[in-house]
């Protein structure tokens, strides 16, 4: 496995490679887990060679963000990486990616605003600046993404339609603990006490499903979720919303297409977050 921290690096290496047949990327923020190994997995069916990233992006912190407190894991991220079969890993530093500051910006203006977006000013146009850096960077045939990040999804996905990115990219099932809860990098920060409360997120859009599938409203279905979360002292709800999975429009009134129900919860100071598909 090739491990580059610089541009001129990556991008050679890259090119060396491409010959052997098509480039998936998935990106990371590093302290990795089971589920991003399930992204390197269904990068793998499809495609050749394997290019991992792991930078902490700095522009997609808010102020009050944990972006000093963000769990690394380098070392053992390489083994796991190794393992699975990437051929290539871009270990970036910031100056690297944003070597004059941070003035060129990419923002889906109405869709990084919205939603989750709106909890988090600016945390959208920081993802898709970066992430449209790395695409110029690595050149990709597809890129992987977890569900879990299911605004995040969608905002890479209009920002590859909407700048013509000759390339795909793939949506992949959010990996769970055996309780329920979606493995995230900052899961390791809750207290044992907030840990054990965490299958709350999951119970909610249990329920919401369950009451969606019967025929109940959006409306009904969120109040659900305010609900059960309500029950929970350790968490705060910091947003929940039902869209459309086609238009990732609000939904209102009885859902009539399959909708994703998203939510994120605060528990002190780390946010999880956690989604859930409903086919109707
Ligand atoms: P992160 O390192 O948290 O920025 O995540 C990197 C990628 O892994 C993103 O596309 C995430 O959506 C994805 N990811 C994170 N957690 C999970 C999970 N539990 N299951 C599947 N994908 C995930």
């Amino acid at each position: 496995m090739e491990i580059c921290r610089t541009i001129a690096e990556v991008r050679s290496t890259v090119e060396s490679l491409r010959s052997q047949g098509s480039v998936a990327l998935v990106p990371t923020m590093g302290a990795l887990h089971r589920g991003h190994m399930s992204l390197v997995g269904a990068a793998r069916e499809q495609h050749a060679n394997i290019v991992a990233t792991i930078f902490v992006n700095p522009t997609q912190f808010g102020n009050s963000e944990d972006l000093e407190t963000y769990p690394k894991t380098e070392a053992q991220d390489l083994d796991m990486l190794a393992e699975a079969g990437v051929g290539v890993v871009f270990i970036p530093n910031a100056d690297e990616i944003y070597p004059d500051g941070d003035q060129t910006i990419v923002e889906t203006v109405d869709l990084a605003n919205a939603f989750h977006g709106a909890v988090r000013p600016g945390h959208f146009r920081g993802v898709a600046t970066v992430v449209c850096k790395l695409f110029n960077i690595v050149q990709p045939d597809a890129a992987y993404f977890g569900k879990k990040d299911f605004q995040q999804l969608f905002v890479i996905r209009r920002m590859v339609r909407d700048l013509h990115f000759p390339m795909d990219i793939i949506g992949v099932e959010t990996a769970r603990d055996h309780d329920g809860v979606a493995l995230s990098s900052r899961n390791v920060r809750l207290s044992s006490e907030q840990r054990a409360a965490a299958p709350i997120l999951n119970a909610a859009l249990q329920r919401a499903e369950v009451i969606l599938k019967d025929g109940a409203t959006a409306e009904a279905a969120l109040s659900s979720v305010q609900q059960t979360i309500g029950t929970e002292p350790l968490g705060v709800l910091k947003a929940v919303d039902i869209v459309d999975t086609a238009t990732f429009q609000r939904v209102t009134g009885v859902p009539m297409t399959s909708v994703g129900i998203m939510i994120s919860v605060q528990f002190g100071n780390v946010l999880l977050i956690d989604q859930r598909e409903v086919a109707l």
